[in-house]
């Protein structure tokens, strides 16, 4: 059975026509960019395009399909001519009664019409329709229901950061408090974390973990993605993989080390110290105190848990990080071996250092077996390559 390169949490920064979709975002973040960077320089199979609720987009997919630059496939999603198919979803905020703090979800639907129709019935619950990942006032019950009716996915993004992660910032201890568990069809990760951290986390035992990159630029693609084995690149293959059904499954998470994550420990949020227990930081008194992944985690874990067996988180260390790789080292390094795909994981180390320099192409090689030294981050702060 074939496999694939999959990063499902991809944002859409303007409109063709160069309205905001996600405001934060890069304005080079177009749809066509999109497609264009993950196929050719990040060598990607499958993507999800994450504001596809958002109008303008629709037409635009629209669009390509009648200018038969893109088709929709029989299984769900839509395939470009440049081989890369596109499943279209959408990112939600909500705020249940019960929560500490608003949180946000992932959901997607097979089809142009099914988005459509998700968007019509958003657009009664939110503020901008056009906007992305915007708070939907509705019951959280009732948007689950909703997703389903329309043979949608429902997965928690990000869901252990202390800001609009649901475990981080929603609920005390379980997503029983609320949702339906039997309707939730995975969890992403999200960057602080990965699958040995979370896997004492015992209501989550038959629920699938997704890494994925919730790109804001277009050089953030791919920064986390999964491989899957299935039959063909479709929404109905991917939702078999997620569930393990018929030899469907992710084979392998790929994703930054935790501790290269931006919330990794407790820690200050005007020094940025690890400040551990600590309610004032020790440093420098402030009471401003963001709580680690790390901690919550450890919080959140049941020590008599059994852990079950999933597939292996691989820690990846993205070109980005590693110390002295400029900009224009990474060009020489795309043009020599074609995507990034091939540069982290495929390239020997005396290949690599044909391309650039011998440090570089030892960091690049020991990033793939976690032998670098990191040092964590926290409250906002990435954590560094040393
Ligand atoms: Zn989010
Ligand atoms: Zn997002
Ligand atoms: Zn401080």
């Amino acid at each position: 059975m074939p496999e694939y390169f999959v990063d499902l949490h991809i944002h859409i920064g303007r409109t063709n026509s160069g309205k905001p979709v996600k405001i934060t975002a890069s304005k080079s973040l177009t749809l066509m960019n999109i497609v264009d960077y993950s196929q050719r320089i990040k060598g990607l199979n499958i993507i999800g395009i994450i504001d596809s609720h958002s109008p303008e987009v629709i037409e635009e997919l629209k669009e390509c399909l009648q200018r038969s630059e893109a088709e929709e496939v029989s299984g769900g999603g839509i395939l470009f001519r440049n081989g890369i198919t596109l499943l279209l979803g959408s990112e939600l905020e909500i705020y249940p009664e019960n929560c500490a703090g608003p949180f946000h979800i992932l959901t997607y639907f097979p089809t142009i019409k099914a988005m459509q129709s998700f968007s019509d019935w958003l657009s009664e619950r939110v503020t901008n329709i056009n906007l992305s990942t915007q708070r939907v006032y509705e019951k959280s019950d009732v948007i689950q229901l909703k997703v389903k009716e329309l043979n949608g996915l429902f997965i928690p993004a990000h869901a252990f950061t202390p800001h609009k992660g649901v475990y981080g910032k929603g609920v005390q201890e379980s997503l029983t408090e609320v949702f339906r568990l039997s309707d939730i069809d995975g969890i992403e990760l999200g960057l602080s974390s990965d699958t040995n951290l979370v896997n004492g986390i015992s209501e989550l035992a038959h629920i699938s973990f997704i890494s994925n990159s919730d790109a804001h630029s277009l050089e953030k693609i791919g920064r986390e993605y999964q491989l899957i084995k299935m039959e063909q690149p479709s929404f109905e293959e991917f939702a078999l993989a997620l569930h393990k059904k018929k030899g469907r499954h992710i084979i392998k998470n790929f994703g930054l080390n935790p501790r290269l994550g931006k919330y990794y420990h407790t820690s200050c949020e005007i020094c940025f110290t690890h400040v551990g227990e600590h309610t004032v930081c020790p440093h420098c008194l402030s009471k401003k105190i963001t709580k680690g992944v790390f901690e919550r985690l450890q919080e959140l874990s049941d020590p008599n848990h059994k852990k079950v067996e999933r597939p292996p988180y691989v820690h990846q260390i993205p070109l980005e990080f590693i110390p002295k790789l400029g900009p224009k080292t990474l060009t020489k390094l795309r043009d020599h071996f074609g995507n990034e795909m091939n540069i982290i994981h495929q390239a020997s180390f005396s290949q690599l250092k044909e391309v650039v320099n011998e440090p570089i192409a030892k960091a690049i090689v020991l990033s793939r077996t976690g032998e670098l030294s990191i040092i964590a981050g926290g409250a906002g702060k990435y954590g560094k390559v040393e």
